[in-house]
């Protein structure tokens, strides 16, 4: 299972180590054979290479579209090197074996996040190099295939330690790789085609991403984990640069997303707005007339849980949020910016993970989520939908006051990050209590008004903040006593789809309190 090898082709885009890699193969007597770039990186290192026009006997054309296509090379490389015929059509066609292929791809993915024009975009899908990983790897039982800069002292240290050979199972680790490799640029091509198409439904793209890191365990610590990127243009927490701390853990990552994609959905042209988050479900979140004063209206909804919490704002975060944010244990802040000053302040919590993301994400645009089934992904285009003014329709006698519907748009909104069932009250651009994830709507309805209550002890307040405010529930009310539970709370105005069978029911309950509801005719499930 031990492979010597003899004779090495490099042809990488990304020509990090090159060099050092060529001078090591050099060293254990490989010939190497290069393409163009990569051939005058390594020449001009004083080593010897051999271009591999030469081997081929043609010229790389086309804008080197066209530069290792040629059965000189792919025989080379697919050859079983123990079968009589194929190494009879060795000897018949001039074919030397290739024992080693190291190649990375034109950087397609790096093209489309920095987003190229169609035409350069388009050259940068790599053809030859990615044919040529997929026949090295298919022979991996003679051909070893190395496609990232980080595996070239893995393979420096092999050759050293096994006399210029690999063995077996390293090559096929290598094949795997490989294949994910291929895989994933092949899969960023098609997602850009999808994007640049508009083409919304899964049929035309495929599901899949590069891996960005390992993390150290899972959702709990005896399952293994790692954090693929799709390279969707999207900033977040995929894209986001970690300021400091330590790596984000599994669960981290999930929540963090959780609350950017929440806190996107409050222009900051509006208000400043905060949200936090535990376990991917919002405990507080609110506007204000500053960004410090939002994070404390947040605060005020659910103190308790907030602790251990992850933070995320809609604006540049600044100083005098950071002296309030660092008063409090928390895992995580997500900002599309911050300020020196800001930064300083964190810098004293050394274990509190600060990222930047340069922007807000379109709460509008389009995408797709998926979340595995046993056996299977489940793919969607992502919840896009935003309730317009327009779309709101009063079912009761009595329509809401210009502050209810405010709160209403604003509690629907959080309703939409909630898990299902959701019910969110809120006033005054702050959420008063929030139920989340129950398997009955009443009972997220009671539990968010529990916490309310709770809130009101804890904050020394005379009534919960439920008191006056506005209700929304993701997902219509299938009957009445979810509604009566919110009105019990002091729910004066209600934000629901509609569409229930018992609507009638639930439409006469409010009207009997007094209280205003609207339809959106729009359900945010969130599963
Ligand atoms: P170099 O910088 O050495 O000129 O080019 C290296 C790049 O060319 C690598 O990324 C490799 O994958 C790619 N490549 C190698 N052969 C071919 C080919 O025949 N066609 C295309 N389009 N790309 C190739």
């Amino acid at each position: 299972d031990r492979i010597r090898i003899r004779t090495a082709l490099l042809s990488v885009s990304d020509k990090t180590g090159i060099t050092e890699l060529a001078q090591a193969l050099i060293e254990q007597g490989v010939k190497l054979l290069s393409t163009g770039g990569t051939h005058k990186a390594i020449a001009a290192a004083g080593l010897a290479v051999t271009d591999v026009s030469e081997v081929t006997g043609f010229p790389e054309i086309m804008d080197g579209r066209v530069k290792t296509l040629h059965p000189t090379v792919h025989g080379g490389l697919l050859a079983i090197r123990d079968d009589a015929e194929h190494v009879a059509a060795m000897k018949e066609h001039g074919i030397e074996g290739i024992d080693l292929a190291v190649i990375n791809l034109y950087p397609f993915e790096e093209v489309r996040a920095a987003g190229g024009d169609y035409p350069t975009t388009v050259e940068n899908i790599d053809i030859g190099g990615p044919a040529m990983i997929r026949a090295s790897a298919k022979n991996h039982a003679y051909v070893t295939t190395v496609t990232d800069p980080s595996d070239y002292p893995a393979l420096i240290e092999a050759l050293r330690s096994n006399d210029g050979q690999t063995v077996y199972a390293f090559r096929q680790k290598l094949a795997a790789k490989a294949y994910a490799r291929t895989a994933a640029y092949d899969t960023a091509i098609s997602n850009w085609f999808a994007e640049a198409l508009d083409i919304e439904i899964p049929r035309y793209r495929t599901i899949g991403g590069v891996l960005k890191e390992e993390m150290r365990y899972g959702e709990n610590p005896h399952q293994s984990a790692g954090f693929y990127v799709t390279g969707e243009n999207r900033p977040g927490v995929a894209t986001a640069k970690l300021l400091q701390g330590k790596q984000l853990s599994y669960n981290n990552i999930n929540d963090t997303d959780g609350a950017f994609e929440l806190i996107a959905e409050f222009s900051p042209e509006k208000a400043p707005a905060c949200a936090i988050i535990k376990h991917a479900n919002p405990c507080g979140v609110a506007t204000g007339p500053s960004l410090k004063d939002a994070y404390l209206r947040a605060l005020a909804c659910d103190s308790t849980s907030a602790f251990g919490g992850i933070i995320a704002v809609n604006q540049l975060l600044d100083a005098e949020t950071a002296e309030e944010i660092v008063k409090l244990f928390t895992e995580v802040i997500i900002a599309p910016e911050v300020s020196d000053e800001a930064q300083a302040i964190i810098a004293a919590k050394k274990n509190l993970r600060l990222l930047v993301t340069g922007g807000l994400p379109d709460p509008r645009s389009r995408g797709l989520t998926a979340k595995t089934v046993s056996g299977g992904l489940l793919v969607q285009t992502r919840d896009n939908g935003m309730v317009e003014d327009i779309d709101l329709r009063v079912v009761t006698k009595r329509a809401p006051t210009p502050t209810e519907l405010e709160d209403m748009k604003f509690a629907f909104k959080v309703a939409k990050h909630v898990k299902s069932n959701a019910v969110v009250y809120a006033k005054n651009g702050q959420t008063a209590g929030i139920g989340a994830g129950q398997m009955s709507r009443i009972d997220s309805a009671r539990i968010a008004g529990i916490k309310a209550e709770e809130a009101a002890k804890a904050m020394g307040w005379a009534e919960p903040m439920t008191k006056g405010s506005a209700v929304a529930s993701e997902a219509f009310f299938p009957f009445a006593d979810g509604l009566l539970s919110a009105i019990a709370a002091g729910a004066t105005a209600v934000i629901q789809p509609g569409g229930s069978m018992r609507d009638d029911e639930v439409i006469a309950a409010a009207d009997e309190h007094g209280v205003a509801m609207v339809f959106t005719g729009m359900r945010h499930f969130r599963h």
